[in-house]
């Protein structure tokens, strides 16, 4: 599905050289690589503040952590994602009301949303899924009018501008009240072992979550509020501070990769391809996930990986089914679209290494069994 030793071969000199320099410098921990990492991806997102942890689920966690909200509190968020981001939330005893998402951009169902608001309600949690950017301009509007935060997971679409309605380009994340990450070593910015962050351009918030992530210490040995220990390691910093400048053309890659998926599909019934945006850079492809119609899937996952085509379902199962999160409160027809999309999905290799002659292979292997 990703090829990340291809990827690291091309940055091989300097990653090598700059993990040998934290071993010899022992700042393992909260070091200058930190730092310097926190301060350059604040530039590249336009955010005021960046504060690094351990990894993206425990970026979800300390940002509603964060943001005070307690148990009972109903945070929505979309049925169709992967399920770090309800399971925070029932973690920290709020209530987690899923929503389902828009057939098109797989994202979460504005109207859904609208249905779903109640006086309890108190956050709500858009995914980018699959690096795409969800409607953050309706829902800005829905928060702002029933007084709700935003916690935007951009753990999937790090780099994705998002062009609101105004026609200001703004990168994912750094829009609702609060935003998080993941640097697992998949995701379109990946570090060689765990790592996430959170950002905000609110400098209260910051300060708050700056000592949440650190056991609640705002003064050393003081501890205010109950915390946690999350941090990201200087080793993954400097990867990440190697991998940064080349996000961007990483991102590229990816497109122009989807771009030829979707290419060599368009003449296909059965096939639905993702949308692609010619005007803007809003899809960061973390996945390229097409639709199938009349086919049976997993067989059809079955015959690619049997060609030696890597793919991948995400996700087979809604979340609202899942035995962790299944509750008496959701109706099966409140998610038609997240039942369908279960069935239907199949996600092709993607990454920043695809040549021609392998998305020709995969492309003709799916095309011929899909009309067989
Ligand atoms: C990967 C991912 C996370 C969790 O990130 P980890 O670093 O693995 O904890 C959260 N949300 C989404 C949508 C993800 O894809």
């Amino acid at each position: 599905m990703v090829d990340l030793k291809g990827q690291y071969l091309k940055i091989k000199e300097r990653v090598d050289a700059s993990i040998l320099e934290v071993v010899e410098s022992s700042a393992f921990i909260n070091g200058p690589e930190v730092h310097a990492f926190q301060k350059e991806l604040e530039d590249y997102l336009g955010v005021k503040h960046v504060i690094p942890c351990a990894n993206g689920t425990d970026a979800l966690q300390i940002a509603m952590m964060g943001l005070g909200l307690e148990p009972g509190d109903e945070v929505i968020t979309a049925d169709f994602t992967f399920a770090a981001t309800v399971e925070v939330i029932a973690l920290l005893r709020l209530t987690p009301v899923l929503v389902d998402v828009d057939p098109v951009n797989f994202n979460i169902d504005i109207e859904a949303i609208k249905n779903a608001i109640t006086p309890k309600t108190k956050a709500i949690v858009p995914v980018h899924l699959f690096g795409m950017a969800a409607d953050m301009d309706a829902i800005m509007d829905l928060a702002k009018e029933h007084n709700l935060y935003v916690i935007e997971d951009n753990a999937q679409g790090i780099g994705s501008d998002y062009t609101s309605r105004n026609g200001q380009k703004i990168k994912t994340g750094g829009i609702g009240d609060v935003g998080t990450t993941s640097f697992f070593p998949s995701k379109n910015l990946g570090c060689y072992g765990d790592g996430g962050a959170i950002f905000t351009n609110d400098d209260g918030l910051a300060h708050t979550i700056r000592g949440i992530v650190n056991h609640g210490m705002y003064k050393r040995y003081h501890h205010d509020v109950v915390g946690v220990n999350s941090r990201l390691d200087s080793i993954q910093a400097t990867v990440l501070r190697a991998k940064l400048p080349h996000l961007d053309s990483y991102n590229s890659a990816r497109r122009d990769a989807a771009r030829k998926y979707s290419k060599a599909f368009s003449t296909h019934e059965k096939i639905i391809t993702p949308t692609i945006c010619d005007s803007c850079d809003c899809h960061v492809f973390h996945q390229y996930t097409l639709r199938v119609k009349d086919t049976d899937r997993d067989a059809l996952a079955a015959h690619l990986n049997a060609q030696g085509i890597p793919c991948g379902v995400y996700y087979p199962i809604p979340l609202h089914s899942q035995k962790a999160y299944a509750d008496e409160r959701y109706n099966e027809e409140d998610f038609p679209v997240t039942n369908q999309l279960a069935k239907d999905v199949i996600s092709l290799p993607m990454h920043t290494e695809l040549d021609d002659d392998q998305i020709d292979f995969i492309t003709q292997t799916l095309i011929d069994f899909v009309n067989k």
